[in-house]
């Protein structure tokens, strides 16, 4: 019976008292992507499984060990989405949209599905903010995705959390590197994890982002990428440090930074911070020029990056930002009787139109039951609707923070009570905020 009653391990609801924050959250980060000139795409949970083997790359953690696939019942292998850029070029190849002016700038906000150890800042569903630019290949491209990134944190005033850059080239500079990496690592052959051992032919630029504390410390040594670039992809990333500095965005070069996902070139990047423990990459990206022909389009540069909201808000927690509560409720109307129940309800729903939050009994509790309530909702204004309010058509109206009580009519009552809540509001009676928590 339990597991009626305990979601599966690694995931998080977001309760009624936490969701408005987290929904003006979002918008902070839609609002930021609009002004850069990113459009919302939306694409499905499931996609073909082949997609993200291709998109993703089969010699990545995310696809050999952290993917949820099963087969439907047409016995096609799906996979829940573990990132939203391979859904997202999909999407663009399938309807076209590299016939519309490039570049295309989309942004999205999605659920992830990752089969990892949950733990701090490490869910098995979590969510993205991500932005896609596909068709520019110019630096400015990377630096601009870098300065959206960049505009988020600065909006909250966040401090500790900095920006690492890198190059890992073109295939054509990655030739020589990973012929560096191989002869390097074969000759640790012996020390390095199984799964590493397995990528050394294929992919021994994974063995850099092994988490396995051997195989990191080994790689420390390793080649690094940057003594490797081709006169091309240097002059890229000298131009994207040019459009960085530029911009005052400052940043450091490690070019350890090597991207857990394959579809990487050129220019990589982290936003990283230490107040939130070991899962310290709150933001991630970089280019990757080779994914779209390797989905099955026509080679189209392209670039982007994926932020984790889960790790943002715990940055936002450990800085002790807030973010905006929920307005309190403004009216509950407290019905004396059941026959009075039918004209509070008029009375709240007429409210409501004007975009009111007002409230009224729907349990048939008593006055002093209700009145509790309303208490604990933290409703601003109470009115309590007797038979000789009815018939007198006059009703009292009481703010509970100032106890001023104030006599509308029942007729007028929905013009009357917003001139009344207006002019509170502007003789600076309390309209803050109901003091929620926010508990992620
Ligand atoms: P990590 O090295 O932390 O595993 P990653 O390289 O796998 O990250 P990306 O695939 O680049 O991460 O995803 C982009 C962002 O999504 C990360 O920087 C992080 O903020 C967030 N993220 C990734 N995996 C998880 C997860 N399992 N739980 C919560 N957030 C995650
Ligand atoms: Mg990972």
């Amino acid at each position: 019976m339990a597991l009626l009653t305990k979601a599966p391990r690694g995931t998080q609801d977001v309760l009624p008292q936490d969701s408005y924050s987290l929904r003006k959250l979002e918008d902070i980060l839609c609002d930021t992507a609009s002004h850069f000139g990113f459009r919302e795409i939306r694409t499905p949970v499931f996609e073909h499984t082949e997609l993200f083997m291709r998109g993703v790359g089969d010699t990545t953690d995310v696809v050999q060990k952290e993917m949820y696939t099963f087969n439907d019942n047409g016995n096609r292998s799906i996979s829940l989405r573990p990132e939203g850029t391979a859904g997202t070029v999909r999407a663009f190849l399938e309807h076209g949209l590299f016939n519309e002016p490039l570049p295309q700038k989309m942004f999205y906000l999605t659920s992830c599905y990752r089969y990892e150890k949950p733990q701090a800042g490490r869910l098995r569903e979590f969510h993205q903010f991500g932005v896609e630019n596909l068709g520019a290949a110019s630096p400015q491209a990377d630096a601009e995705i870098i300065a959206l990134g960049r505009q988020i944190f600065d909006f909250f005033e966040l401090s500790d959390i900095s920006l690492e850059i890198n190059s890992i080239g073109c295939p054509k500079c990655r030739k020589n590197y990973h012929a560096a990496l191989l002869s390097y690592f074969k000759e640790k052959s012996g020390e390095l994890c199984e799964t590493c051992l397995s990528r050394l032919e294929r992919n021994p630029m994974r063995i850099l982002d092994c988490k396995s504390p051997v195989c990191s410390a080994i790689a420390k040594d390793a080649p690094v990428v940057l003594d490797f670039l081709c006169e091309e992809c240097d002059t890229h990333f000298k131009s994207v440090q040019k459009c960085l500095d530029t911009m005052d965005i400052p940043y450091t070069v490690n070019p350890r930074i090597v991207r857990g996902l394959d579809y990487y070139t050129k220019t990589v990047f982290e936003f990283v911070s230490n107040s939130i423990g070991a899962q310290g990459t709150v933001c991630g990206g970089g280019r990757y020029d080779g994914l779209v022909e390797q989905l099955g389009g026509n080679a189209l540069p392209a670039c982007g990056f994926g932020m984790g909201i889960e790790r943002l808000l715990m940055l936002l927690a450990s800085q002790g930002k807030e973010l905006p509560k929920e307005e309190r409720p403004l009216i509950y109307i407290a019905p004396m009787s059941e026959e009075c129940s039918f004209a509070a309800m008029k009375i709240v729903n007429d409210l409501r139109y004007d975009g009111i939050t007002a409230l009224t009994d729907l349990s048939s509790r008593s006055l002093k039951a209700q009145m509790k309530y309303a208490n604990k909702l933290g409703v601003l204004y109470t009115a309590v609707l007797g038979e000789d309010e009815i018939t007198g058509g006059k009703v009292n109206v009481k703010n509970m923070d100032s106890g001023t009580v104030t006599v509308l009519s029942v007729e007028n009552f929905t013009e009357e009570f917003s001139q009344l809540s207006l002019h509170d509001s502007f003789s600076g009676l309390s309209f803050d905020s109901f003091d929620g928590k926010l508990s992620f």
